[in-house]
């Protein structure tokens, strides 16, 4: 049987929930637990996919197509594993299956209501995972706040699981908010109180608290917090801000974090090995060098729609003792004149995923000066995509090159949508997706970075490049090192005659953990310190 821990939040969003899973995760696993994490997310789409990733963060994808939550981003590079679809649940998911099988008369003429038929849906949800995963430890994140409406079913369900189980099998882990009141320098205690009380009225007493909050918190301000929550002093956590979400393992390592909670569980602690762990956090703490990224990027402001990429720039940055300077770029801007060569203080250059018009003419534009000065580029899915048709205009001379996603009856169309999409209208989980085979030739650039002529990655979209333009393509200097072997789709393009100016289908980002950084990314890195270290202002050092 495996042990659970449910994360609720209060006070507040945004205070980290999917971290401090993720770090609770890391120290198990560090510990040689089998852990997994599950994340409810309390709101009506069926999935992520249709959300808006300025507004609500990243769409994270797994391995088997599932569009998630961004936080199933934080578990996987924590944990260092590859989680899939059972690993996050939304209620419009829930409502889907347990109407479907009222549809399918499954449940005998009862009538169907949220107790007992969702929240039961929702417990067996959490079994299942735990059995899917042959998990030792299943942490269970539940999304929003306490007080929320849409979060009042989870809360039940996980009441009552808790009754259900034993009581050692079970424990609640409430985090908080606790703010400093800076006129006086005092940390305030009573939004957590009043957190703790709304969750007991829920009939969940917690036996952990964790205290977000701007600096760490004294033994005297975790006992009042202990004393009035009635927790014991020894369950209540700092979890100040730190520098990097990377050292929050470590920072409740050294509270003691694991040792207390397998007591709870009446498990015998073992030694966590965070060895690793923590000489990455150092070398992020102390770089040697810093490489400049220019991101182009249709909106500037949410850095969050982007978070997988941004860590996986900073993982390639911490195993090559780099920080990575990242700086958005807004692609509308590029297309004024002189604009574009604002470009040249940048080391590399990288043009994400992305959907619409918008932009796509100032992105055309950096992808072109990066061919022509030679700066390293890396192109995710519509980079790739923007890549070729900067190629077909200004060097095959196809002028009207184009996307149909942005011209569709462009007399070029260089970047097409796959046959399998054409007659497709849902919206919804319907793009091609998840983890696919791809084939690398050997003597290319990706070859070199991957090392192996095999791989498999994550895709999120619809469109391809158009195999009818790839022989024009070729003739003047594209190489298609990376082909889908079921499919025939290309997967990677790289332009010759340039030190490193790539782009690819799909999503590596994904893939990209703390300890194991991507070797794209890494390459790209190291070109663009390379890069760095060429241009002249170097020299002069
Ligand atoms: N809009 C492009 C497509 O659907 C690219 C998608 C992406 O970058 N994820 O193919």
């Amino acid at each position: 049987m495996p042990k659970y821990v449910f994360v609720t939040g209060g006070v507040m969003s945004s205070l980290g929930k999917g971290i401090v899973s993720s770090s609770i995760g890391k120290i198990f696993e560090a510990m040689g637990f089998e852990v997994t994490i599950l994340k409810f997310d309390p709101y009506l789409n069926v999935d992520a996919g249709s959300q808006n990733p300025y507004q609500h963060g990243e769409v994270f994808v797994t391995d088997d197509g599932a569009e998630t939550d961004l936080d199933l981003g934080h578990y996987e590079r924590f944990l260092g594993k590859p989680l899939s679809k059972a690993n996050n649940v939304t209620t419009g998911s829930l409502y889907q299956a347990v109407l479907a099988k009222e549809r399918r008369g499954d449940f005998l003429g009862a009538t169907v209501q949220i107790i007992p038929h969702l929240t039961q849906e929702i417990k067996s949800r959490i079994v299942q995972v735990g059995e899917l995963t042959k998990s030792d430890i299943v942490i269970v994140e539940i999304g929003g706040t306490v007080g929320d409406i849409e979060s009042q079913p989870f809360l039940e369900a996980i009441r009552q699981f808790g009754s259900e189980q034993k009581p050692e099998d079970v424990i609640y882990f409430h985090l908080t908010y606790v703010p400093l009141l800076r006129i006086t320098g005092e940390l305030k205690t009573k939004p957590t109180q009043h957190s703790v009380q709304e969750l007991r009225r829920t009939g969940i007493k917690p036996h952990v608290i964790g205290c977000r909050s701007e600096v760490p918190i004294s033994k005297d301000v975790r006992a009042k917090i202990a004393l009035f929550c009635d927790v014991d002093l020894e369950h209540v956590y700092s979890l100040p801000d730190l520098d990097t979400v990377y050292k929050e393992p470590l920072y409740l390592d050294e509270q003691g974090l694991a040792s207390q909670m397998a007591k709870l569980w009446n498990i015998l602690p073992r030694q966590a090995d965070l060895i690793n762990w923590k000489k990455l956090v150092s070398t992020y703490m102390a770089p040697k060098n810093t490489v400049k990224i220019g991101m182009i990027g249709k909106y500037t402001k949410l850095s969050d729609a982007y978070l997988s990429v941004n860590e996986a720039l900073k993982h390639a940055g911490i195993a090559t003792e780099n920080k990575v300077e990242i700086e958005w770029v807004d692609a509308e801007t590029l297309t004024a004149p002189g604009e574009v060569e604002k470009l040249s203080k940048y080391d590399g250059l990288l043009v994400p995923g992305g959907f619409g018009y918008r932009g796509i003419e100032g992105k055309i534009e950096a992808a072109r000066y990066a061919r022509e000065n030679k700066i390293p580029y890396l192109g995710l899915c519509l980079g790739l995509q923007v890549m070729t048709i900067e190629f077909a205009r200004h060097v095959c001379g196809l002028k009207n090159a184009n996307s149909t996603e942005f011209v569709p009856e462009t007399p070029e169309p260089v970047v097409d949508t796959m046959a399998s999409q054409k007659f497709i209208t849902d919206k919804g989980g319907t793009m091609r997706l998840g983890s696919q085979p791809c084939v690398i030739e050997e003597g290319t650039l990706a070859y070199s970075i991957y090392n192996t002529n095999k791989i498999q990655e994550r895709h999120r979209h619809r469109l391809e490049i158009n195999n009818e333009y790839k022989p024009v393509l070729q003739e003047k200097g594209m190489v298609f090192s990376g082909i889908n072997p079921t499919l025939n789709l290309v997967e990677i393009g790289e332009i010759t005659n340039h030190p490193f100016m790539i782009g690819v289908q799909y999503h590596p980002e994904f893939k990209s953990r703390f300890e194991t950084p991507h070797p794209l990314f890494l390459a790209f890195i190291k070109a663009a310190s390379g890069f760095r270290n060429k241009k002249p202002e170097q020299k002069l050092i």
